[in-house]
């Protein structure tokens, strides 16, 4: 049960406060350059498939932290350098952890924690919900061998008692959402003063 609840903890880290302007536009370069390779099998790219998770996000009314956490969910992506599709050559690519590291440089755990999670939830999801199972892409079902398949019993309980988990699950379910390649495109700047909201300050 230790070990099963460890998988989920709380990352621990301080934030280098940055102006909320120099993290946007490191934001901005990192999707207007890396991002438009296409999203795993998808025919929509990874700007397209974070665009329309953080319109989805904004749709329902979610927070600023959560519209962020979705549109910056699979960051880990574009920052890894592991290629564009790990997971056809048996990778798992731990890109929910190295995107919530990365992030953890700027923004607090309700932007973090939903994304460190978003691939538990998935788990979550297939183990609770068999319409979400059916949903789930070529890709994603492809990857969920190698993230651990669907949660067990243990496992589902422990991720119930983590911070953020029921945030980390609607992610989840709007990241199936976002990639459908005939959804209008927001340009990614639309999401300017959302992000920026979401930057603690120091003040804050
Ligand atoms: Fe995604």
């Amino acid at each position: 049960m230790d070990l099963v609840k460890s998988k989920f903890e709380p990352m621990i880290v301080t934030i280098t406060h940055t102006s909320p302007h120099a993290v946007w536009t490191q934001l901005l370069d990192i999707y207007e350059t890396r991002a438009l390779n296409p999203y795993g099998l998808s025919l929509i790219n990874q700007r397209a498939h974070a665009v329309q998770s953080g319109h989805h996000a904004q749709q329902q009314g979610l927070s600023d932290a959560l519209i962020t956490a979705a549109l910056l969910h699979d960051i880990g992506h574009m920052v890894h350098g592991l290629g564009e599709h790990p997971a056809a050559e048996g990778i798992d690519d731990q890109h929910e952890v190295i995107g919530a590291h990365w992030l953890a440089q700027y923004f607090g755990p309700a932007v973090c924690e939903p994304v460190r999670l978003h691939v538990a939830a998935k788990r979550y999801l297939c183990a609770v919900d068999p319409a979400y199972r059916g949903r789930l892409s070529r890709d994603s079902i492809e990857s969920l061998t190698l993230q651990g398949g669907p949660m067990n019993e243990a496992e589902r309980a422990a991720f119930e008692q983590t911070p953020y988990w029921q945030d980390a699950v609607a992610l989840r379910r709007i990241d199936e959402q976002a990639k459908d390649p005939n959804a209008p495109t927001l340009a990614f700047t639309a999401f300017h003063d959302v992000v920026l909201r979401a930057v603690p300050t120091p003040e804050r």
